[in-house]
């Protein structure tokens, strides 16, 4: 069996990075890379970097993509809607479905429209990077963009989907599993409740 590395990088804002990485071959993505940027290429020393990805672009989870990116080489990779939506830029623009390997490893996208419409989620073996789609035990804050009746849906169409026992890496606060949150997440009991 692989062996697989996670690391969480607390970034401003409260932001949740994650450096994940193959620990046969030390091919590694990075999620969310907000600022400051120094202490993710802290995290990715003696890693290659091949993925920088973001769930999201709101900036704390985004604006330090390039910097990272200058020090460790390797592609970034956002959704088309918010590039639009906030006027970003990527190497590479993914879609639902998309597989990006990194050594022994295989991220899979999912699109989970909603918190924005540009909003991923990246699973890989039994984890999921979910950003602001969903925290332990809530969502992530709503801004003007949000649309949280499709948020809703994007948990219940596709990240539902996914084995009870995913462990969940959200873009705020601590771990969780898809298990514990269906059991104790307000969002399945019907609040907030989608209109
Ligand atoms: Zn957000
Ligand atoms: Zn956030």
């Amino acid at each position: 069996m692989p062996k697989l590395g996670i690391v969480k990088v607390k970034l401003d804002r409260e932001v949740n990075c994650y450096v994940v990485s193959c620990a046969t071959t030390k091919e590694a993505v990075v999620i969310d890379p907000g600022l400051p940027a120094d202490k993710i290429v802290e995290q990715a020393a003696g890693l290659n970097i091949k993925y920088i990805l973001a769930t999201h672009c709101h900036p704390g989870h985004v604006a330090g993509k390039d910097d990272v990116k200058s020090v460790t080489g390797g592609e970034t990779g956002i959704h088309s809607a918010d590039a639009k939506q906030f006027l970003r830029s990527a190497d590479r623009y993914l879609i639902d479905g998309d597989e990006l390997e990194f050594g022994e490893f295989k991220l899979t996208v999912i699109h989970t429209p909603g918190h924005t419409p540009g909003s991923l989620c990246f699973s890989v073996a039994n984890h999921a990077f979910v950003g602001d789609t969903i925290l332990a035990g809530g969502i992530g804050r709503q801004m003007p963009e949000t649309d949280l009746r499709r948020q809703m849906m994007s948990i219940g169409t596709k990240l539902l989907r996914l084995p009870p026992s995913t462990a969940l890496y959200p873009g705020h606060g601590p771990a969780t599993s898809l298990e514990r949150e269906m059991a104790q997440n307000p969002i399945f009991r019907g609040a907030p409740a989608p209109r």
